[in-house]
């Protein structure tokens, strides 16, 4: 649905972001290339988006005084983390300060089990699943889902932290460790033949634009790498941005969102026309959703017109949506805490690939499986980009 735009927040003014990792600092450095300023607000201090921010504020997001204070000083308020409190949007509602994508959009995002219970409301394809509220759901969710299936906890739940793979009888106990004394989601185990994303953004005037669809290959659980276009057929790009469309209006969104989805083997057999559009949509399943600028979207700021964190700043400050056209084959690999196990890596074996783009977010301590930064490798085609990529990755491992 098209609208009357809201009053548009220009540049010089003010942005607020709750939460100080990598995807504030990337927002940050868009924001100040536009000249707007930007204030954040996390636990952390030295911040990967404090580093940028023109203000770093270090606070709980439940401390009311210092949340109160933050909204009064900024134009509008965002986030790059979907885990703050609820209190957050309704203290800045409350002084008057837009909050973009609302609290409504948040909360949905919060809680896996909330997630899939909206989504299915909407009508949205999800992982067959049932909840586990106490322990003693367990059983009647095994009964129900069958094995082989993962048990996820409903909060604080990423980079499948807080998940467990019951292969069998065997894993009840354990299972029951988890589920004890906190809310769950019990999961079919699903045999995806990829997982592919959808990053899109939805401007103050009800306008819609989604990126391509990506490829998102992963390794223990976290995204190892991104291929930017995923090579599927154009009805599976429709219904991904079909599927994508509906939950934002659902939702009301006004921002950037993540779409992850499983894609399921094609089992449709020959088929005419209008069965093929309906079964392409079939095949989506939707692992989760992230209300704001997502891993799988990095690729952007080397590959696409308007980068998703510029597409964020003009969705939540009412500007006109940027285009979303990608401009070259792109791929984006993570830089992991790991491959600082022996030392810094080899920075200048890197810069030999003039192809490959360094992101570092200025994190201090390389944490096994710690997002450092990423590399964007970009080329004539994904195949090339994509071996220009784990070539230089693995240079940055050699010695010199
Ligand atoms: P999540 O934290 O839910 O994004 O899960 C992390 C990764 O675990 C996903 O990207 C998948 O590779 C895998 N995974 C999660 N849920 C399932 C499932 N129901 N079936 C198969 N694989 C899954």
């Amino acid at each position: 649905m098209q609208r009357a735009p809201l009053h548009p927040i220009p540049p010089g003014s003010t942005i607020g972001v709750f939460g100080s990792g990598q995807l504030g600092r990337m927002l940050a450095l868009e924001a100040r290339r536009m000249g707007y300023r930007l204030h954040t607000l996390s636990p952390e201090r030295n911040s990967p988006t404090g580093q940028i921010a023109d203000r770093e504020v270090v606070a709980a997001y439940d401390d009311r005084d210092a949340v109160l204070e933050f909204a009064q000083g900024v134009d509008v308020v965002t986030f790059e983390f979907e885990n703050v409190p609820a209190l957050v949007s309704e203290l800045a509602n409350a002084r008057g300060v837009p909050v973009r994508p609302s609290g409504r959009v948040l909360h949905a995002a919060q809680d896996r089990l909330r997630e899939k219970t909206i989504l299915s409301q909407a009508g949205l394809p999800v992982t067959p699943y049932r909840p586990v509220e106490t322990a003693a759901d367990l059983q009647d969710a095994v009964d129900q889902i069958g094995f082989p299936a993962i048990l996820k906890t409903s909060a604080f739940g990423y980079d499948g932290k807080g998940q467990l793979l019951l292969e069998s009888e065997k894993h009840l106990d354990a299972a029951r460790q988890i589920a004890d004394g906190q809310s769950c989601v019990l999961e079919a185990f699903v045999e995806f033949s990829s997982e592919l994303s959808l990053v899109a953004a939805r401007g103050t005037d009800g306008s819609f634009a989604a990126y391509p669809l990506v490829e998102n290959r992963h390794k223990n659980h976290i995204l190892d790498l991104t291929i930017a276009p995923a090579h599927v057929d154009s009805e599976l790009v429709q219904a991904a941005k079909y599927l994508a469309r509906q939950l934002f209006e659902f939702l009301d969104v006004v921002g950037v969102l993540c779409i992850e989805y499983f894609l399921m083997p094609d089992n449709s057999g020959t088929q005419d026309a209008t069965d093929s559009e309906k079964s392409s949509v079939d095949r989506f399943l939707i692992n989760e959703i992230a209300p704001r600028p997502h891993n799988s979207g990095h690729w952007t700021i080397e590959g696409a017109a308007t980068s998703q964190f510029e597409q964020q700043l003009r969705a939540v400050c009412g500007l006109k949506l940027g285009s979303t056209e990608q401009l070259r084959p792109a791929v984006m690999l993570n830089l992991l805490g790991d491959l600082w196990n022996d030392g810094e890596p080899n920075w200048s074996a890197l810069f030999k690939y003039p192809e490959v783009s360094l992101h570092l977010y200025g994190k201090r301590k390389p944490r096994r499986g710690r997002k450092m930064g990423h590399l964007t490798a970009t080329g004539p085609s994904t195949e090339v980009a994509l071996v220009t990529g784990l070539a230089a990755r693995a240079a940055l491992q050699g010695a010199e």
